[in-house]
């Protein structure tokens, strides 16, 4: 015996009410069975098909499976058992309406891992129900016939022994309803066949039996033929699964759903788009004043070789001379302010924008002849190499020619000067666009010129708008131990470019004078790893550290703490964004979980529909991982843009994110989707 119900009972619950669904139903039900079932609306007619089919839980009495006992199911076993014995139709049909025709069979069919065999059979199981043509046609545009006629494939395609169609033919006209029947009898050779219906004419010359409930309740059970002899009848097929059968499930099924629900695709894609581009606007707009380096290197230029010694008591230049021959340096600058400093110009003339020129003396890279520099700058602003370049010449501070090169690949400007220059006017080019302090005021000098005539301590100011100055204190932002007095009112003329300070002689040299004893001086080898050697061997008293030695900036851990407040308040910022998508996402609930309980019916194990949709997720988010870098990277080359290009690391810091939104999203999702039993989910999606 196929079937057995023994003293079955199902009692629903909803609101402390409870309701008799059926009771006391006895029945035995077996292979090449048509059975019809009939009775008044609410009669328990669905509720008797739902048990069968384990739709539906039953609390009373007792289903036995090919003689076995069910009632001890777990529910991964109902799951195994539907999977393996039954094929529903419904009334409202059910397919998955934006598939196609073959979709959705095949949907019956991922048990076999040959997708050319799936797809054959498929075909045949379309032919047999007569819809050949519309075989590539989406559920949606089907008639109901059509569609009910899809649906029998689909139930054939599972190839189950128990084939249960709850009032199939309850939303078609006569044709199609009779076309439906002839069909359901044409497959129900070695199967059973219950049909539950309100049109019992369509049925009666197939039906082998009839029953009648009424009130929960079997009240007539006529059988008019008797089944043949069912012993030979061998229902399973052996398949043998790939190892991978599943995880191309999963693949499928993710791959479906997000076909079959444009709508829903295009609005989480865009969703996820909105979200990736503001996290990028944030760190994009904020990443230079949000997240600081913690470690920085000794000297922002970094030239290879370069080692800064220190040491306990002021050293004389002497005392250098002697560790760079000890420790074999090849050049030496005695006084380290003068190894690397930054002038910085301000935007003048049709100059693209103002700019710092990083001075350096690299004597490996250019042995440079006293009045000889080598400029280097960016390609794009090669227009503001005259500007650069004149402020250094008419600087009058040794430098007579300096060459021009031009790199794409660097972004900063670099001024290389001789060892020459730095040592006899060194500090007079560090001083180029200093400041002076005037009443609280600062303004830019561009030149230091000696007058003889001035006293100590006095000095004219030329070609200012501080002209009416006369008698006011000043002070050097780069000498700020001494006060100096103007002495006259000088006029402003055009002819004369930048504010120009006429010093006496005696302080003109006090001030640009490099001082006998230093605490820092540099020392240069021909690699890193030789200076890196050197150090190791300098005398007590001195210490050595190379240039691009990375060190900690001052407040560290501040530094730090705030980096990591401020990723936390990203975190939040995306946590918010998260739940606007979840919001989007449960509006669409609904319609998934019609979807996933097809699947279910279809015998597509929870796991898997479940695991699909993390596929599904994944291909929303797609285009978004591949649009962030190439969007990201437009807004910040685009002319005019005052977008700053994001690290490698914030960039994956937004992916990771949104990833994790997706999939969390996706979590909460699935377990919405599979909250509900099969029946409820049906009803849902069906209005
Ligand atoms: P039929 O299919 O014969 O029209 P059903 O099997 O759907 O009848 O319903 C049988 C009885 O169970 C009815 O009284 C109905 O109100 C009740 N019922 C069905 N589903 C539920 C449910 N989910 N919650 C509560 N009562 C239900
Ligand atoms: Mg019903």
């Amino acid at each position: 015996m196929l079937l057995k119900l023994d003293n079955i009972g199902k009692i629903y619950n909803s609101n402390d009410l409870l309701t008799i669904g059926i009771r006391g139903v006895n029945l035995e039900l077996d292979y090449n069975e048509f059975v019809t079932i009939e009775g008044e609306s609410g009669s328990g007619k669905s509720t008797l098909l739902n048990v069968i089919g384990a739709n539906d839980t039953y609390e009373e009495g007792e289903l036995y499976f090919n003689g076995n006992e069910t009632s001890h199911y777990s529910s991964q076993e109902w799951e195994q058992y539907r999977e393996k014995n039954i094929a529903t139709i419904f009334q409202d049909f059910n397919i998955i309406e934006n598939l196609t025709v073959l979709e959705n069979v095949e949907l019956a069919l991922l048990r076999y891992d040959d997708i050319k065999l799936r797809r054959e059979k498929a075909k045949e199981l379309i032919k047999k129900v007569g819809l050949i043509k519309q075989i590539n046609q989406r559920g949606s545009k089907l008639s109901g016939g059509e569609k009910q006629r899809t649906v029998i494939a689909r139930a054939l395609a599972k190839d189950s022994p128990i084939i249960l169609a709850d009032e199939p033919t309850g939303n078609l006209d006569v044709k199609a309803s009779m076309e439906v029947a002839a069909l359901l009898k044409e497959v129900s050779k070695d199967k059973l066949v219950i049909v539950v219906t309100h049109n019992p004419e369509f049925f009666v010359k197939y039906a082998t039996r009839r029953i009648r409930v009424f009130d929960g309740k079997i009240s007539e059970d006529k059988i008019i033929t008797k089944p043949q002899d069912n012993s030979d009848i061998v229902s399973d097929e052996n398949i043998n699964p790939s190892r991978f059968h599943d995880l191309k499930n999963i693949f499928h099924i993710g791959l479906l759903n997000y076909k079959s629900r444009p709508k829903f695709t295009i609005m989480m894609t865009f969703a996820l788009f909105v979200c990736s581009i503001t996290l990028f606007i944030i760190l994009s707009y904020f990443s230079q004043s949000l997240i600081k380096p913690v470690t920085i290197d000794l000297d922002g230029a970094g030239v290879s070789g370069k080692v800064i010694v220190s040491s306990e008591e002021p050293m004389s230049q002497n005392d250098l001379d002697i560790i760079a021959g000890n420790s074999n340096a090849g050049f030496v600058l005695f006084d380290r302010s003068l190894s690397e400093f930054t002038i910085s110009i301000p935007k003048q003339g049709n100059m693209l924008r103002s700019c710092d020129v990083i001075c350096i003396y690299d004597p490996y890279k250019y042995p440079l002849k006293r009045g000889n520099a080598v400029l280097e700058m960016p390609k794009s602003l090669e227009r503001d190499s005259d500007v650069v370049k004149d402020t250094f010449l008419k600087a009058d501070v040794g430098i007579e020619r300096i060459d021009a090169k031009f790199t794409l690949d660097k972004e900063n400007i670099y001024m290389y000067l001789s060892y020459d220059d730095l040592v006899s006017n060194g500090k007079q080019i560090m001083a180029i666009n200093s400041t002076i302090r005037i009443n609280h005021e600062d303004a830019v000098v561009y030149k230091f010129v000696k007058n003889s005539s001035l006293q100590r301590g006095e000095i004219n100011i030329l070609n200012s708008l501080y002209y009416k100055s006369k008698g006011k204190e000043v002070l050097f932002n780069f000498k700020a131990d001494k006060t100096y007095k103007i002495i006259n009112d000088t006029e402003h003329t055009k002819d004369v470019q930048g504010m120009i300070i006429e010093m006496n002689s005696e302080d003109y040299e006090e001030m640009f004078a490099i001082p006998d004893r230093v605490l820092q001086s540099t020392l240069y080898y021909s690699s890193d790893k030789l200076a890196a050697e050197s150090i190791n061997k300098l005398n007590d008293g001195f210490m050595g550290m190379l240039s691009n030695r990375q060190i900690y900036v001052s407040k560290a851990g501040v530094v730090f703490t705030t980096n990591v407040l401020l990723y936390f308040a990203l975190i939040i910022i995306s946590i918010l964004f998260g739940l606007l998508i979840v919001v989007i996402f449960m509006r669409s609930v609904k319609i998934y979980q019609a979807d996933f309980a097809v699947y279910r019916t279809l015998g597509i194990s929870r796991k898997v529909s479940s695991r699909s949709l993390y596929i599904q997720m994944a291909l929303i988010y797609l285009p978004t991982m591949l649009l962030l870098p190439i969007v990201s990277l437009i807004a910040t080359v685009f002319p005019g843009s005052t977008m700053q290009i994001i690290t490698i690391g914030n960039y994956f810091f937004i992916e990771l994110i949104i990833f994790l939104i997706v999939e969390a999203v996706a979590v909460e999702f699935n377990k919405n989707i599979n909250s509900q039993s099969i029946r409820k989910s049906l009803k849902r999606g069906s209005k």
